[in-house]
């Protein structure tokens, strides 16, 4: 697939350099850069260079691609700097999932303490579910794969 770009899309203009942004890797398939919010010191965005909205949009060639240098780019965050003891790996879908920017990317937000500026919350409904109903939702999910 050719990298497409969004003239509107404020992620194609830091992948064309028409806004700066402080890059930190770049390949024909991605660009990594700075988050300009900074949520911990080294909040780093992965972005795939053609203009996709959001993961449901991926094909697996472009997944391939993109996904392939995660482990890559986080590896280098974290030898960065010896005070990086963990790393949340973002990304959201939707504006209901907190997405803000409508070009795909991947949040890297090293961490270092419980303190730092990082939350992330996931609710524990383990007791609202019966065997079935677990079943129903696995069949309906896997029936989708298989089709
Ligand atoms: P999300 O809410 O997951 O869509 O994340 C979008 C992210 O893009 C936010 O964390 C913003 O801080 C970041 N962002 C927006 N504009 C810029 C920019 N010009 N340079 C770097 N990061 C940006
Ligand atoms: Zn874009």
């Amino acid at each position: 697939m050719a990298n497409k770009r969004d003239a509107s899309c404020i992620f194609c203009k830091i992948i064309d350099g028409e806004i700066p942004s402080y890059t930190i890797y770049e390949d024909e398939n991605i660009k990594a850069f700075l988050d300009i919010s900074q949520a911990t010191p080294g909040h780093t965005l992965i972005v795939p260079k053609t203009h996709v909205k959001d993961i449901f949009e991926y094909d697996p060639e472009l997944a391939s691609k993109t996904f392939a240098k995660i482990p890559l780019i986080a590896q280098a965050i974290k030898a960065s700097n010896p005070n990086i003891i963990g790393m949340n790996i973002v990304n959201n879908n939707g504006s209901i999932a907190y997405q803000s920017v409508f070009h795909s990317h991947f949040h890297l937000i090293p961490r270092y303490s419980e303190n730092d500026d990082f939350k992330m919350i996931f609710g524990d409904n383990t007791d609202s579910y019966s065997k079935e109903q677990l079943v129903a939702i696995q069949t309906k999910i896997k029936s989708e794969l298989e089709s």
